[in-house]
Order: structure tokens, then C-alpha cells, then sequence
């Protein structure tokens, strides 16, 4: 499995298993044919609501010799309605609990958003500072509950504010990228600071309900030169697309709960593109967000700043 090394030393595997919307009664067999087929990553976060199945998965992996524990890299995230100082560790005991882990590879801040524990209302980032939640996320990577933090859905403006304030540089962004949305500037900007880039969504995300959906929405899977590649070079159109964020030096964590398409995605890794299909592939650019943050509207949060855009 090739991995990435992290600013930690510690080497995150390039592909892992998604599992957002991995729904119960499907989460548990997705991750033991995963690591039956030579998964070590496992993506996932309290939001998801799959984590106690996820964490039986990898316990009954390890007990019955499919992997050892040190193989396998398992990243979870704090939710925004744990962002307050005194939430944070609580949250990811919680998680560690779920996930019936000692500790996490990967810690994320899942959104730069602040929700009240109670209410679920949106709180004000200069209530709740992303420095104070990250300050908490340190305190769990000294305590070796974590051996790597990170970041997630941080564009270039919240990243570039946010670094100067805090004592450990993020392990990780974890980002929407697919050919629709590469954020080139980001992606380079998170190299030159030894951040790596985890794209989620590298497939287009067609399974998400039907209100997180526009109905003009553009396929990547079914996009005419990611099919025209895909046939000439006997792949996949997912395989094209996932092979596309490896080359640039992205990890990605394609989501799937069927065992065929589990296979097919992982075998991705040894998918070459030539600078030719490289080029046709980044001229898809469009600058489209499959999943906008709109959802967090209100309070300081507007989708136009939420991207720097
Ligand atoms: P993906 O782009 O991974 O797409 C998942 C969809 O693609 C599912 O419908 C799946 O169906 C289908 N699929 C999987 N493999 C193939 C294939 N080889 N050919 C055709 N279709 C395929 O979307 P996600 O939104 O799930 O993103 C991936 C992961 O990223 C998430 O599961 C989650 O872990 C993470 N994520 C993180 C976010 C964040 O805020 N940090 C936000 C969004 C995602 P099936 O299961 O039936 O195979």
C-alpha cells in the first residue's frame, strides 16, 4: 500500500474506505471486505452515526487476524457541537469509545463551524475560536490519544489566519477535490506548509439525499472524458478519477458498501495517467462544490467567505 509520510512521521495509506452515509447493516461488512481486500484506511466521524458498527468491524478484523492493529490508520473528527474547550476531549473519548480504540491515526476539526452543544445553534467563531478547539486537539496528540490532528473544509483565507495562531501546524486538510473542484492554489499552499491534502467526495458524492442535492448537478462519473480515458486505458471512469488526485499527490477515501467496487477503487493506486490525460482531466476545473456549507448558513458564517471566495 503506498503511503504519504505526515509532519508527524507517521505514513497515511493514499487510498482509505469512505463511510459517510454508510448506513447501518452495511457500514460493518464495508469495512471487513475492505481490510480483506488491503484497505489499512478507514474514514470516518461521530456524524455518520456508523462509528460503533465501524469500530466492531475492526475489533472482529484484529481478533480474527485480518490485520493488526498497527496497520490499520483509522481517522475520525470532532463535530462542531464539541468545539467548546471543556467538549473537545470528552468527544473524542466518546469516539475512541464507539470505535472500541485506544487511540486515533487521524483527528479532524470537521468543519471551521461552532454549534451550541444543546441547541445545535450556530456560535459565533469569536465565541469559540478555532484556536481554543485546536489547543484541545493538541492537548489529545500530547496525550497520545491521537498520534496526528488535522483539519478539514479550511480554505486558503481560515488556513492562512489560523496558522499563525497555533503551536502545532495541522497534520492534514481534508477537502472536497475532483477534477469539478481541484483547488489548486489551496492544494499548493497546504504543500508548501507540509500539510497533506485528503480529497473526500473524489467521486462526485451521488449518494447524498436528495436536499443536500441541485438537480442540475454535473456527473463526474459519467463525464465524457473521464469515460473517453477510462476506456482507452481499460479502467474505470472511478478509477480515472481517483488515479487523477493520486498523481497530484492527494490521498483519497472513496465511499463504497459494495465489495466489487470496494476492489475496483483501491486498485486505483496502480492506474498511470500520462501528462496528456492529466492535462485533459485538470481542464474539467469548474470550480463546483457538491457539498457547499450552505448548510451552516447564519450566525458569521456565509457560504461566500466560508471559501474565500
Ligand atoms: P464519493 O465521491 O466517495 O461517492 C460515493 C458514491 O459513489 C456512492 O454512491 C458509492 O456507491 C459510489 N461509488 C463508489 N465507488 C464507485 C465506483 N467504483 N464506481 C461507481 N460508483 C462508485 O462520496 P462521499 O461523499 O461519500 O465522499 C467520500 C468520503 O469522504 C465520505 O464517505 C467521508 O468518509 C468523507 N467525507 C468527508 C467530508 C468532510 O466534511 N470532511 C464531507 C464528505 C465526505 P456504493 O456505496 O453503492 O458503491
Amino acid at each position: 500500500m503506498k503511503t504519504i509520510r505526515l509532519n508527524t512521521n507517521n505514513d497515511i495509506p493514499v487510498v482509505g474506505l469512505g463511510t459517510w452515509k454508510s448506513e447501518t447493516g452495511f457500514a460493518y461488512n464495508a469495512v471487513r471486505w475492505a481490510i480483506k481486500a488491503g484497505y489499512q484506511h478507514i474514514d470516518t466521524a461521530p456524524v455518520y452515526g456508523n462509528q460503533m458498527e465501524i469500530g466492531q468491524a475492526l475489533k472482529d478484523a484484529v481478533n480474527e487476524g485480518d490485520i493488526k492493529r498497527e496497520n490499520l490508520f483509522i481517522t475520525s473528527k470532532l463535530w462542531n457541537d464539541a468545539h467548546a474547550k471543556e467538549d473537545v476531549l470528552p468527544a473524542l473519548r466518546e469516539t475512541l469509545e464507539e470505535l472500541k480504540l485506544d487511540y486515533l491515526d487521524l483527528f479532524l476539526m470537521h468543519w471551521p463551524v461552532a454549534q451550541d452543544k444543546t441547541s445545535k445553534e450556530l456560535v459565533s467563531l469569536k465565541e469559540t475560536p478555532l484556536e481554543e478547539t485546536w489547543e484541545q486537539m493538541e492537548s489529545a496528540l500530547d496525550a497520545g490519544l491521537v498520534k496526528s490532528i488535522g483539519v478539514s473544509n479550511f480554505g486558503l483565507k481560515t488556513l492562512r489566519e489560523f496558522l499563525p495562531k497555533v503551536r502545532h501546524i495541522p497534520s492534514m486538510n481534508q477537502v472536497e477535490n475532483h477534477p469539478f473542484l481541484q483547488q489548486r492554489e489551496l492544494v499548493d499552499f497546504c504543500k508548501n506548509h507540509n500539510i497533506a491534502v485528503t480529497a473526500y467526495a473524489p467521486l462526485g458524492s451521488n449518494d447524498r439525499s436528495a436536499d443536500m442535492k441541485r438537480e442540475d448537478e454535473p456527473s463526474l462519473l459519467e463525464n465524457a472524458v473521464v469515460k473517453e480515458i477510462a476506456e482507452r486505458i481499460d479502467a474505470t471512469p472511478a478509477q480515472v478519477l481517483l488515479a487523477f488526485q493520486l498523481t497530484r499527490g492527494l490521498i483519497v477515501i472513496p465511499k463504497s458498501v459494495n465489495f466489487a467496487r470496494i476492489q475496483e477503487n483501491l486498485a486505483a493506486q496502480s492506474i498511470v495517467l500520462d501528462a496528456d490525460d492529466m492535462k485533459k482531466l485538470s481542464s474539467l476545473e469548474r470550480g463546483y462544490r457538491f457539498i457547499d456549507g450552505t448548510m451552516f448558513k447564519g450566525a458569521d458564517y456565509l457560504p461566500e467567505t466560508m471559501w474565500d471566495v
